[in-house]
């Protein structure tokens, strides 16, 4: 079954789901339909999008205008729908808004897609980035809270440690999980900012202990 034939078994003709902002339903004509989740129960007056490339610059900027350089940010803009009776072209429009994130709870639906540790992801670091490595449980913690858990719509299933065991998201009744199974580009990021910041007051306070310890002239 292709994937998107999957797309089309989970969303019955006169049903709906939600993902992320995006409220998914098929017709009771079979066509397929996607809108803003908070506009699910307006009747008219929504701009028709049909296209792929047009969906990809409106999940760009906010309803102000600010870049969303996150796609799975909060904040994608209401107002508008996009209707098509091609399951296949159906999923390329919703991969516009939340790109390969379909596939990616199909696949870890089937047990096909494992969650990738967050210390084997800032392991496989290189340059620069090597240092996000460096932080510890409590930064991780930190990491997950401020920029995950207060920024980003997607469920986590990583684990911080290789021996942690990975958390088991399932898809609620009416919902399909927008799911991260390894740390982004950004959490990397994140984490290399606080792994110098502790690195810095670290070497901060070696210079004040030895200072601290140089003897005083009688
Ligand atoms: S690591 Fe995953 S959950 Fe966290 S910000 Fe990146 S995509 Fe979102």
């Amino acid at each position: 079954m292709s994937l998107a034939d999957e797309l089309a078994a989970r969303l019955p003709a006169g049903t709906a789901l939600e993902f992320g902002e995006l409220r998914l339903s098929r017709l009771d004509d079979g066509r397929f339909e996607a809108r803003h989740r908070d506009d699910a129960d307006t009747a008219g007056g929504l701009e028709g999008i049909d296209s792929v490339r047009d969906l990809r610059d409106l999940a760009k900027s906010d309803a102000d205008g600010g870049y969303r350089p996150l796609k799975t940010a909060p904040g994608l803009k209401r107002g508008w729908r996009t209707e098509t009776g091609c399951p296949r072209e159906f999923l390329a429009r919703l991969d516009a808004i939340y790109p390969g994130l379909f596939a990616a709870w199909a696949a870890y639906a089937k047990g096909e897609l494992p969650p990738v540790p967050l210390r084997r992801t800032l392991g496989r670091q290189t340059g620069m980035y090597r240092l996000a490595n460096t932080i510890d449980d409590a930064m991780a913690e930190r990491l997950r809270r401020e920029l995950c858990d207060a920024g980003c719509l997607r469920q986590i299933a990583w684990p911080i440690d290789e021996g942690d065991p990975a958390e088991t998201i399932t898809a609620e009744t009416g919902h399909l999980p927008l799911l991260c199974t390894e740390a982004c580009t950004f959490a990397v990021s994140r984490a290399r900012e606080l792994a110098k910041v502790a690195r810095s007051v670290s070497h901060g306070s070696r210079v004040t202990s030895a200072e601290k310890s140089t003897p005083h002239d009688p």
